[in-house]
């Protein structure tokens, strides 16, 4: 039997939250800091200085020895530069633990190595991490000891952000300032500050630890080059919510008490669909907060599981054929007085309120659908969107039945009333349709689906950060909100305005809502004739972000500068050619030192049975072996030349001109000479020996854990 577990003992005890902060600071500075969080002002140097102390002096009680400025580079995982907290010592030989206000606000991490997309050059390579302090500190234990964790926003001498950190902040501030308003014109007048809550379901495989170092494929690039299918697949769907074995767990246990001590809620665990595939989601919390988690749930999963000699993968498609990994991004919008505005509600005038929101989020993804698309590129989505497993590359909205009812009726009639089965809730207006609240049903192939009272974006990749999408999705909804208040400010006659401007919206951006099955082919050519954008791959979608359309949005409430959007789309397909590059190289090496050598020794095999056989008998029936090696043979040859062509296209990459150029190269042409190389390798696979293939197969890896 395993040791008791007291989930409320060990929640937060790592973490330098405010019931810490309010128990060790003085009152005044302890108000102070609050006041600072709250305001999203800058912190007085002075009670930074009294905040570190104590800080320190918490951390060391928790057996901390070193700090870590930890922030969020563009490279999409976090970084980290550990100081110590020993001073030089004193005429008597001793060291005292030092950890100034200054060194708590602010770090000054070598820069120059991190991407930043020219936005910084080598020479000028300052960069300021500045504590992000809405994120509490955190002290992680692992190997190397215990760390105290600062979050923090990662910025270049002149103020351009460097991380993800940074504009998600902005992008806070911006939906923030225009919900407000929006709230106000509905008579809110006590609410004090909007902020977007956010849930992510992060799903990821496990493989036991010994079999994936024999998979050069895995630990060099995440994911599988090679791989037959296993002669079981998903196809029983009996893994899905199935039984969770006791390896995994035993896992799940020490990965929950890892999270809960760091103060992230994980909730939920289950079997997904695929075999060896998982999932953890925490309760949802604030954004910023959330991303944080994210990035701590992805980070925890990888140490928990060497700790159980399993191998956590986070890549989007390990395994070809098998489904992959996805993280549902689940967003709604909740003040500090605790009022989600995507919550139908219960009163006629919220009804409205929400409708207009609604509508608002609708003209939002429509007019942004390229962007959203972007947010969820990385270069292991590109094998899951529009491949049947999750949702396709078209950006569409899922409201369920009774929403898309009360759409259709504003938009043919504008007068609509309609009495439906259910808790009905009146809208108050008798133009408005009153409707029943969360009757939806799910649609697991919408991208962005509505859930009672929160949207699903779907689309995001297992192994991305979050920051991306959700500053995509505060900055697009903050513009709506903004444009329909900037009307509606100036009405004489507020109900009849808001009325006339939820049937316009709802009228102009109907197109984008789909209820029917995102993966079918009927779709593609209907979305197409909406003009719904269909961008396939991450390569295509990045030129989104530096529109004229998109530099307007992000430069009108702050949250990107032009020269922050190119910088990211540089460091976008860089990122690209460099993943690809490698996957290319890891295959060429792979093909070449372990494939075509076991192929080669089991054709001489083959070729020696042959011989032996017919030296006992002439007359031996030896057509089998000689077919085999007669196919075995020509797959050898196909295998070979696909290689050479490989290493062709791999080596000219090199020489084509770095950007979105050099990324479509790797795209068009070095994509496509890998995949001309695995096909003849994988059918090898179901020809050859078991015991003189070089690695361990599919169902070796997903059925064996
Ligand atoms: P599902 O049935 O899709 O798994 P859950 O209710 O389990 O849905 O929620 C999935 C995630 O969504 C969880 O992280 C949960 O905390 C989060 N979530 C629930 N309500 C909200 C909300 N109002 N805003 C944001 N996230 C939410
Ligand atoms: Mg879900």
């Amino acid at each position: 039997m395993s040791e008791k577990i007291n989930i409320s003992e060990i929640f937060g005890q790592n973490v330098f939250s405010q019931s810490v902060m309010e128990e060790r600071l003085p009152k005044k500075v302890y108000k102070e800091l609050l006041k600072t969080m709250e305001e999203g002002k800058e912190l007085n140097p002075m009670i930074a200085e009294v905040v570190a102390n104590e800080m320190k002096d918490w951390a060391i009680e928790k057996g901390a020895t070193h700090y870590t400025h930890w922030f969020q580079p563009l490279t999409g995982v976090t970084a980290e530069k550990h100081d110590s907290f020993i001073s030089a010592p004193k005429a008597n030989g001793k060291t005292i633990m030092e950890f100034s206000g200054k060194e708590l606000i602010k770090g000054e991490p070598d820069a120059s190595s991190f991407p930043s997309g020219g936005l910084r050059a080598t020479f000028e390579a300052r960069g300021y991490t500045a504590w992000d302090c809405t994120s509490p500190a955190f002290v992680r234990e692992d190997a190397a000891g215990a760390t105290l964790c600062i979050p923090t926003a990662f910025c270049s001498y002149t103020g351009e952000a460097l991380d993800k950190k940074t504009p998600l902040l902005r992008s806070m501030e911006a939906i923030n300032t225009q919900a407000l308003r929006l709230l106000r014109l509905f008579g809110n007048t006590t609410s004090k500050k909007v902020m977007p809550s956010v849930g992510p379901e992060q799903e990821y495989f496990l493989v036991d630890r010994d079999k994936y170092l024999k998979r050069k494929d895995l630990i060099f690039t995440g994911r599988t080059l090679f791989g037959a299918m296993p002669p079981k697949g998903q196809e029983l769907e009996d893994h899905y919510f199935g039984s969770i074995r006791e390896r995994i767990g035993s896992f799940m246990k020490d990965l929950n008490i890892e999270l809960w001590k760091l103060g992230v809620t994980a909730k939920t665990q289950h079997n997904e669909v695929a075999p060896a595939q998982h999932e953890i989601a925490p309760i949802y919390s604030m954004c910023n907060i959330a991303v944080d988690h994210n990035q701590i749930v992805m980070e925890t999963l990888k140490k928990v599981a060497h700790r159980h000699n399993l191998a956590c993968l986070l890549h989007e498609k390990p395994f070809a054929g098998v489904n992959g990994s996805g993280k549902h991004n689940n967003w709604s919008i909740t003040t500090d007085d605790g009022i989600n505005l995507l919550d139908p509600g219960k009163t006629p005038h919220e009804n409205v309120q929400f409708l207009l929101v609604l509508t608002c989020i609708m003209k939002a993804v429509d007019t942004h659908a390229d962007l959203l698309r972007e947010s969820a590129a990385d270069v292991g989505n590109d094998h899951r969107l529009g491949a049947n497993e999750a949702p396709p590359a078209i950006i569409s909205m899922f409201l369920g039945e009774q929403l898309e009812d009360v759409i259709e009726q504003l938009v043919s009639t504008g007068n609509a009333t309609s009495s439906l089965k259910g808790e009905v809730l009146k809208t108050g207006v008798s133009t408005l349709p009153d409707f029943v609240k969360d009757v939806t049903d799910r649609n697991r192939t919408s991208p962005f689906a509505f859930t009672g009272n929160k949207f699903e974006f779907r689309m995001v990749g297992s192994a991305d950060s979050i920051a991306g999408p959700n500053i995509i999705l505060n900055t697009i909804v903050a513009e709506a909100f903004a444009e329909a208040c900037d009307i509606l400010e100036k009405a004489e006659d507020f109900d009849v305005a808001v009325h006339d401007l939820i049937k316009e919206y709802a009228t102009k951006y109907q197109r984008i809502i789909f209820n029917g099955n995102g993966y079918s082919e009927e779709w593609v050519a209907e979305a197409k004739r909406r003009g719904l954008p269909n961008i396939r791959s991450m390569v295509e979608a990045i030129p989104a972000i530096t529109t004229d359309k998109a530099v307007n949005l992000f430069e009108r409430f702050g949250v990107y500068t032009k020269a922050e959007l190119e910088s990211r789309a540089e460091v976008m397909y860089e990122a690209y050619s460099k993943a690809i590059n490698i996957e290319a190289r890891a295959m060429i090496d792979i093909a070449s030192k372990q494939i075509i050598p076991a192929v080669i020794k089991y054709t001489t095999v083959l070729a020696d049975s042959i011989q032996k056989v017919k030296a006992v008998s002439e007359d031996a029936d030896t057509t089998t072996q000689e077919e085999m090696l007669l196919e075995t043979s020509d797959l050898l040859r196909d295998s070979r030349t696909a290689l050479a062509r490989l290493e062709e296209v791999t080596a000219a990459a090199l020489e084509v001109e770095v950007g979105e150029t050099q990324a479509l190269y790797y795209l068009k042409t070095v994509k496509t000479a890998m995949d001309a190389l695995r096909a003849p390798v994988d059918k090898l696979e179901m020809i050859v020996d078991k015991d003189m293939w070089p690695m361990p197969s599919y169902g070796d890896l997903i059925f064996e854990v």
